[in-house]
């Protein structure tokens, strides 16, 4: 479909709805044979559920366009977002291998959210924005109010530009402790950024900006370099070693040397491997399986451990527990949270552990609060804890005072 061709259609039908949908079928390397077959599929399944009159095409890497000429109503495009989301669920045979990939899906609809080609795929990327940002897998129309998000993403994205060589970044640390000695054992490095003028924003806020510009790269990066420098330096001030924990985003497994970035940073801060551990989320496994079987290998190689954050999220085969290096399983803190009162969290925390346990993999649970949450981890079997109920994230210079007068309970 032409770029900038005015909506042709508008002359017929009073509507015209163009529909942008990220399928992110990265789920394999891109540019290979494999993943041009799953780009195919993803393609007949969208000239499937259009009718005739429907132009489907693809722009480039994992995204596509529907023009619609002729709906009656903005409802009928999200008949059909709805019937894409039903037909790109469904798994992928590629290579002897079941895929499944997220899409997310924006909608602009003319007249009301512009009239040429132009105004409406660009409002309808928009949408695919906070489509992703609603946690993919859904729908979203364009609005007034998304406009005015999308600006604000933008304010955020140039703000975020420069603030590495402004000093507006910091790591805090949030312990991690033993469950059954009581011992101090991890820290978990937590990206802070402080603006001149926006102030603290938070991490969830940012990072997902961060991610879409590429800015999480050499962001990443620093977080990397600064955590180990961090270690190393509470190491030479006398304290025990312990484990450095540090998040990295599916970004930084895409798209940069990650295994090239961890080596020379272990090299340069002079941190031994095994007390760096890299905290990935399980999407980051689903959406680049062969890719990061390859990286995470490679990483494990150097004696880096790893951990799945935010562990029973996402919505993934189990059968990656076996394919990957995996050394523990971080049990998402909304399991944690009603644990201790709600038999079917109760159910899913220990289900974790037992199966967590059985391949040999440790486990922490996040966003401990309570004694009551940390008896039945205990009870369980749980290894870890991390969360409020023995620190907040703290800067350095705290959590070597925490660290100090850290007393193992009798
Ligand atoms: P996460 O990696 O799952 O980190 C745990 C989050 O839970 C942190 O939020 C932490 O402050 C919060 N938390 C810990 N204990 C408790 C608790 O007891 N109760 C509650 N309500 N919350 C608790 P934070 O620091 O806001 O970070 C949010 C997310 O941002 C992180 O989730 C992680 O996904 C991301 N993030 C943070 N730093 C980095 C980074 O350096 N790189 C990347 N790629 N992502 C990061
Ligand atoms: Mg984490
Ligand atoms: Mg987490």
């Amino acid at each position: 479909m032409p770029r900038h061709a005015p909506c042709a259609t508008r002359r017929h039908s009073p509507r015209c709805s163009s529909i942008w949908i990220n399928s992110r079928p990265s789920t394999i390397r891109s540019a290979t044979p494999a993943a041009t077959r799953l780009l195919q599929q993803v393609a007949e399944r969208l000239t499937d559920c259009t009718r005739a009159s429907d132009t489907v095409s693809r722009l480039g890497g994992d995204e596509f366009v529907i023009v619609m000429p002729k709906i009656r109503a903005p409802a009928d495009a999200a008949l059909l977002a709805e019937k894409i989301l039903a037909a790109l669920a469904q798994p992928y045979a590629i290579d002897g291998r079941e895929l499944h990939i997220t899409p997310s899906i924006g909608v602009a609809v003319c007249p009301d959210d512009g009239c040429d080609a132009s105004a409406l795929i660009q409002h309808a990327d928009a949408a695919m924005y906070l489509a992703k940002d609603s946690g993919r897998n859904n729908y979203q129309y364009f609005t007034t109010a998304l406009n005015a998000r999308a600006v604000e993403r933008l304010a955020l994205e140039n703000a975020m530009r420069g603030a590495l060589q402004r000093r507006e970044f910091s790591l805090h640390y949030q312990p991690q402790v033993d469950l059954a000695s009581g011992t101090l054992v991890g820290v978990e490095a937590l990206l802070r950024w402080r603006h001149p003028e926006l102030g603290q924003v938070p991490p969830d806020r940012f990072i997902p900006v961060a991610e879409d510009s590429g800015l999480i790269n050499p962001i990443g990066a620093w977080v990397l370099q600064e955590a180990c420098r961090q270690a190393m330096a509470w190491q030479a001030a006398g304290l025990p070693r312990i484990l450095m924990a540090v998040n990295v985003s599916g970004v930084q497994f895409r798209h940069s040397d990650l295994v090239e970035l961890v080596s020379v940073t272990l090299v340069e801060s002079g941190l031994a491997a095994g007390d760096l551990e890299i905290e990935m989320t399980e999407s980051v496994l689903m959406q680049g399986a062969d890719a990061a079987v390859a990286v995470l290998r490679q990483i494990k190689a150097l004696g880096v451990q790893i951990a799945i954050d935010d562990f029973g999220t996402g919505y993934s085969s189990l059968g990656y527990l076996k394919r990957f290096p995996i050394d523990k399983l971080k049990i998402d803190r909304a399991f944690i949270r009603d644990s201790a009162s709600d038999p079917d969290d109760a159910a899913i925390v220990s289900a974790i552990i037992a199966m967590a346990h059985r391949l040999r993999l440790k486990v922490i649970a996040e966003g401990v609060g309570t004694v009551e949450q940390l008896h039945f981890l205990r009870n369980e079997g749980c290894d870890e804890a991390q969360g409020y109920y023995y620190s907040k994230p703290l800067p350095a210079e705290d959590v070597e005072r925490l660290w100090r007068e850290w007393r193992v309970p009798s």
